[in-house]
């Protein structure tokens, strides 16, 4: 059958095939269907028309009826524009553009009638204009098709230059209704479906929310989008993870042996948390479930993550597999390994480190080592996903601090043995629930939501760039009392000159600020042997403070430093404030975080800061940073593999909708795990339709 949505846009009336082009180059738009599923961002009320006189400066977007005169094209290069004025009975007012003008040389028209909608500008004392959307009135009345309400839908620049505006959108998806005439979009959703969720039909969603006939329509139309978007978006997620545990048996590991008991009765040097108590029993239940685990393990920063990786590695070893570690940086994977290696020590295993500074006749007695199954345990960078690094019997597979990493580097872990290994990946960046549902939706998630006992929360005070004499004070007085302090400057890309000469001001500072004092520098443009080595220096405490950039961000253990001062505290995100200030307080020691700013800051900064000073509480600082940054900026979302392109969900307002919408995936996916049901039958093909545009999740499995 014929279905109008498949058609291509460009045979919809006076589209074309070049502004087809440019919609689908701007907006993704291709077909009938892509056009329907673009929706507006906001509505007009049309039913106004003001007059010139009537013109105040606070108006927002007014319509105006009169004629055009007067069009002159001035100036030349980027400041070339067209301008025209603009009159009724009562006054003129000035139109201006500066994009789009030879096509509005060609097509205005002196002394016609004109319908107008813009946003006034006071100039001095006269008001202009720019870029209008003008509308001829022809012989017909105005009425009914231009007054009323009215969507309004993004445009870009590009799209203003081919005339494609807002107006010519809508003008579109009327006319698409006008031919589908009597027949209904068909709904990509069982009718069980809307009745359970109390959901409008598509074809009503979709009229509703393009040309709602008044605004109590509309959030009806847009609770069924979002849910859809939302469903859709879970159900490519959950019907992924089922696929894999379809296709992969886990290892089984139901023997907790000797090493295991001795570690845990001999050697573990505390009490687990009941937290750590619990996550380890999560753990226990996926390694004996016969399928794989893959496990998200949320802890905030100094929670206790390590050892619960080491006991889980210990478990595997225990039933005759090998494990590996892998963090994103060498000064991490380093101490992984000198905890690890300690620890494993003592129970006789071998350990090693693999990391990109190992070369030649080393890596290749570890290669084969491995090979050989002599290596119990490898820790490393993402060297160890390499192809020449394998395995004699890799059954279970650790990521530090998951968010440096993407789900490919994930998917290739997997492929180190012929049946993927237990993966339990570790993040230190709590991640609000709506963001874990989507980005880490696959996986399931273990927190650590407890702090070992005797820990005092690190004091945060916002101080001002241009009064540092406190944070001198501090720095003295730690340092003093026999601590060590850091003082992190940010570098957003590492080789941005002027990022680095901060750096090197900010040291020089320092030096002549305690010349009495043992001062480090450290920068990832710096050999990664003498990156090392500074750390080395900081970690035995031969230096006293470390002027550096954020390479030690992550995960870096010095329980003797109590004292994070970072400068250009606003240039950092809320994530990034909270993990550096986790870089103290790993001791039993009063920490101290120094946030420095100017004093001269936005509203958002000051927010900020004032989150950061009230609250230590990792997931607390997510929410609020999701709430204030969107999900596109938090870190993880790019790297995650996946493209979180909401169209009408939002993560931050919408988790209700998205706890539901899991629900409802889930619920179909055991309903109908072969999609054998005739009334599911739409949905499948809406997955599959999404499949083709969006997120390619076979690239996992
Ligand atoms: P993170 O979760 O940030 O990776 P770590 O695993 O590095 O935290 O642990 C932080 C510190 O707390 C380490 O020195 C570790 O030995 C210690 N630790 C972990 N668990 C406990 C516990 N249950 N009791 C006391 N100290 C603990
Ligand atoms: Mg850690």
């Amino acid at each position: 059958m014929y279905n109008l949505l498949d058609q291509h846009i460009q045979y919809l009336p006076s589209v074309g095939p070049s502004r087809a082009l440019t919609l689908a180059a701007e907006l993704d738009i291709r077909n009938v269907r892509d056009l329907l599923f673009y929706f507006p961002y906001r509505y007009i009320d049309r039913s106004t028309i003001y007059t010139v006189n009537q013109l105040r400066e606070d108006m927002p977007y007014v319509q105006l009826r009169g004629r055009i005169s007067d069009i002159s094209e001035l100036g030349v290069g980027r400041s070339r524009r067209l301008e025209a004025n603009f009159a009724d009975d009562t006054g003129i007012v000035r139109l201006v553009w500066f994009a789009g003008i030879s096509y509005l040389k060609k097509t205005l028209r002196k002394e016609a009638d004109y319908l107008l909608l813009g946003k006034p500008v006071l100039f001095n004392t006269a008001f202009s204009i720019s870029h209008p959307e003008l509308e001829l009135i022809t012989s017909e009345s105005v009425q009914s098709e231009m007054l009323g309400l009215h969507p309004v839908y993004h445009t870009t620049e590009k799209m203003k230059r081919q005339n494609l505006t807002s107006r010519f959108i809508e003008k579109l998806v009327v006319e698409v209704f006008r031919q589908l005439g009597t027949q209904r979009v068909a709904d990509t959703l069982s009718d069980e479906l809307r009745l359970q969720y109390q959901l409008l039909p598509l074809h009503d969603a979709l009229q509703r929310i393009h040309l709602p006939a008044n605004m109590q329509e509309v959030p009806m139309a847009q609770y069924r989008h979002k849910f859809e978007e939302l469903f859709f978006l879970q159900l490519g997620i959950l019907s992924f993870a089922r696929k894999r545990e379809g296709k992969y048996r886990g290892f089984i590991f139901n023997k907790v042996g000797r090493l295991f008991h001795r570690f845990y009765n001999d050697i573990l040097p505390f009490q687990l948390t009941d937290a750590q108590k619990r996550v380890m029993q999560e753990i226990r239940n996926d390694l004996v479930s016969g399928r794989q685990m893959n496990r998200l393990l949320q802890g905030d920063v100094g929670s206790g993550k390590t050892i619960v990786a080491i006991m889980t590695m210990l478990l595997a070893i225990d039933n005759g597999y090998q494990a590996c570690l892998m963090a994103p940086t060498e000064i991490l994977a380093e101490q992984h390994y000198v905890s690890v290696s300690r620890i494993m020590g003592q129970l006789g295993l071998h350990v090693e480190l693999l990391t990109g500074i190992v070369k030649g006749k080393r890596r290749e007695a570890i290669l084969n080592a491995l090979q050989g199954g002599e290596i119990n345990v490898l820790v490393g960078t993402h060297a160890l996903i390499e192809a020449p690094v394998r395995f004699r019997n890799l059954g279970c597979a650790v990521i530090d601090e998951q968010h440096r990493f993407g789900v490919e580097q994930r998917a290739k872990l997997w492929r180190k043995n012929t049946n993927p290994p237990h993966i339990l990946v570790m993040t230190a960046t709590p991640i609000p629930r709506t963001l874990a549902m989507t980005v880490y939706g696959d996986l399931d998630i273990s927190i650590i939501n407890q702090l070992p006992p005797g820990r005092k929360p690190i004091k945060t005070v916002h101080l001002y760039e241009e009064r540092n004499e406190s944070l001198v004070q501090l720095i003295r007085h730690e340092v003093n009392a026999g601590h060590q302090a850091y003082v992190v400057y940010p570098l957003i890309k590492e080789s941005e000159k002027s990022d680095l000469r901060d750096l090197e001001q900010g040291f020089d500072t320092m030096c002549a600020t305690f010349p009495d004092l043992r001062i480090g520098k450290l920068h990832g443009k710096m050999k990664d042997k003498d990156k090392n080595e500074i750390m080395q220096l900081f970690l035995s405490h031969q230096l006293d403070i470390l002027v550096s950039t954020t390479v030690i961000e992550v995960g870096v253990d010095v329980p003797n430093a109590s004292v994070m001062a970072i400068v250009n505290a606003d240039r950092f995100g809320l994530a990034q404030l909270h993990q550096l200030r986790g870089r103290v307080g790993r001791g039993a020691e009063q920490s101290y975080c120094a946030l420095m700013t100017g004093m001269k800051m936005s509203d958002n900064t000051r927010k900020r800061m004032e989150i950061m000073v009230s609250t230590t509480d990792g997931f607390v600082i997510a929410e609020e940073d999701l709430r204030l940054r969107g999900p596109g900026d938090i870190e993880g979302t790019q790297q995650s593999g996946l493209f979180l392109n909401l169209k009408v969900a939002s993560l931050t307002r919408d988790s209700e909708i998205m706890e539901s919408a899991r629900q409802a995936a889930s619920n179909l996916l055991d309903a109908d795990p072969d999609r054998h049901l005739p009334q599911n039958q739409p949905i499948w093909t809406r997955l599959a339709q999404l499949r083709k545009t969006n997120v390619d999740w076979s690239a996992i499995s």
